[in-house]
């Protein structure tokens, strides 16, 4: 109906409208959260001497967790500036994606219960790939890890979707919950989140997918999503073939 279109047309404006204020209030906003917090706890552990040790002990383990918050945050940031420098300087060599996608896989699957998901891998082995090594270990390591955080399904699936013109297609997937509609569209933008208290409290920045989508367009190639509510999450992105 005009109405919905309309409410929607409204929604978008507004959604528009949302993120460029946030895109720049955040940086600030991501930094201060974290160093009020662990100053506020600090500031409590100075001055209150009648603390138990039980109470110091929590406030302890908190300023840690917001010091890693803040090292995450920072390590973003500084990837993200990097990428922005200019592909130009990313070295490229001949990778073995194989053993990047194995060795992750691997570290998957020394995780307890509640985060161990199950790597399904199809790739040629091995798929060498013209890329930096480091780069392309922070593009399945980034998904892998919201694919642990955020999807709370039990399989990834990384499939080689095949070849052509001298690029490997490349699926990335989950059997979660899904991305909504509504987010989707916004997935790839720096600190965009669609959840933000679970998100925070995933330790996210909401730069990982931002970093995945630089490093791929910085290796001059592109990365699509595609989701469904109850199904899951696929990634596709393409990377260049090594010419043997
Ligand atoms: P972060 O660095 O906080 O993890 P990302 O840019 O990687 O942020 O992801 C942005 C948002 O997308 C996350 O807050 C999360 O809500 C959502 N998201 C990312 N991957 C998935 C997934 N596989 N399933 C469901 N939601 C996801």
């Amino acid at each position: 109906s005009i109405e919905r279109e309309h409410d929607k047309a409204m929604h978008e404006e507004q959604e528009k409208l949302r993120i460029k204020r946030q895109l720049t209030n955040n940086i600030n906003h991501e930094l201060k959260t974290p160093v009020a917090a662990i100053q506020g706890y600090l500031e409590t552990m100075t001055t209150s001497k009648d603390m138990t040790e039980e109470e110091r002990d929590t406030f302890i383990a908190k300023s840690y967790a917001h010091c890693q918050r803040l090292t995450q945050l920072l390590t973003d940031v500084s990837t993200i500036t990097r990428l922005e420098d200019g592909s130009s300087r990313i070295e490229r060599e001949s990778v073995d994606l194989h053993t990047i996608v194995t060795e992750i896989a691997s570290e998957v699957a020394l995780l307890g219960d509640d985060k161990r998901m199950r790597m399904n891998i199809e790739l040629p082995q091995p798929m060498m790939v013209q890329g930096n090594s480091t780069l392309l270990v922070s593009i399945f390591k980034n998904l892998t890890d919201n694919a642990i955080a955020y999807s709370g399904g039990r399989d990834i699936y990384i499939k080689c979707l095949g070849e052509e013109n001298g690029l490997y297609t490349i699926s990335f997937a989950d059997n979660g919950i899904g991305i909504d509609e509504e987010h989707l569209q916004h997935i790839f933008e720096r600190f965009y989140r669609t959840d933000t208290g679970r998100s925070r409290e995933q330790g996210g920045t909401g730069l990982g997918l931002a970093i995945v989508k630089h490093i791929i367009e910085g290796h001059g190639e592109r990365v699509s999503v595609r989701s469904e509510l109850g199904v899951g999450s696929t990634f596709t992105f393409t990377l260049k073939k090594v010419e043997l």
